[in-house]
């Protein structure tokens, strides 16, 4: 396994971590946590030791894309650590398996539970931990940034103008804090009907940003009524169809993080 390439620098939870991946939106409902949540598991199927964070506080998702047997994160009252729970062989976090539903909280307490959240949890040894961001460019995601030397960052957007403008702002926070974008993943980019594909939102955006700002990789995600109902079941879709087309973006996404 690749030495934990943090060691010294790194609060202790996440010294045993070679790789920590941001998936990122500047936007809520592009598909980010679809994003992370099929990411993760393409990795846990090539082989590596995976963890994936969930740290949207105000929404969070992974509760409902994964179905862990225990809904619930123990406390290891002793060394006061959080032991992650697990779905698959992925080791998962979220403020959705604390217990308490949707936080009414203010930016710096947010930022608080978060890193609290995630530096306190037993994650062992990993080769990647993914972690779905919350929406946005603020405070909260800029103190997660500077508090988790992150790898890579790959960035949700759907095809939209406006979209676009905002993903432009996710580069550049990734890029000041010397962060590499390695992937753009336009969502719901098409969809295909009576042998016809639909552009339902408009071409390019993904295309521009990747120009723009040098982003080594673009992957299209077609709007699939597969994905959204794997949303919903607990069980991703890479996992409960393996072969399929979503799976190969995916496989191509895993090679390039
Ligand atoms: P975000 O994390 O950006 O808020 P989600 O990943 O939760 O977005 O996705 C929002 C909703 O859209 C979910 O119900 C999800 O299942 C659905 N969805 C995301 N991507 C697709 C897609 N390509 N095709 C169909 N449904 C999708």
């Amino acid at each position: 396994p690749a030495k934990p390439i943090f060691a010294g620098q790194l609060p202790a939870g996440l010294q045993t971590i070679s790789n920590i991946i941001a998936v990122s939106s500047c936007k809520g409902g592009v598909g980010k946590s679809t994003v992370a949540v099929n990411l993760a598991y393409t990795l846990a199927d090539m082989g590596a030791r995976v963890g994936i964070f969930d740290a949207d506080v105000y929404g969070p998702s992974l509760p409902t894309m994964v179905s862990p047997e225990n809904r619930i994160l123990e406390m290891n009252a002793e060394k006061r650590t959080i032991i992650p729970t697990e779905y698959m062989g992925v080791k998962l976090v979220s403020f959705g398996f604390a217990g308490q539903g949707r936080a009414i909280m203010r930016g710096p307490m947010v930022s608080g539970v978060i890193n609290q959240l995630l530096t306190t949890t037993e994650w062992g040894e990993l080769d990647y931990l993914v972690i779905d961001m919350p929406p946005g460019t603020g405070d909260i995601q800029l103190t997660l940034c500077q508090v988790v030397p992150l790898t890579a960052a790959v960035i949700v957007t759907t095809p939209q103008k406006l979209a676009f403008i905002d993903v432009a702002k996710g580069v550049r926070m990734f890029s000041k804090l010397k962060v590499p974008c390695v992937a753009v993943v336009e969502n719901m980019c098409h969809f295909d009907a009576d042998g016809k594909r639909y552009y339902p939102f408009g071409r390019g955006s993904g295309s521009q940003v990747v120009q723009q700002f040098g982003i080594p990789h673009l992957f299209d995600l077609p709007i699939q009524p597969a994905l959204s109902a794997s949303g919903d079941s607990g069980m991703p879709e890479v996992v409960a169809d393996p072969q399929g087309e979503v799976s190969r973006t995916f496989q191509e996404l895993g090679v390039c993080v």
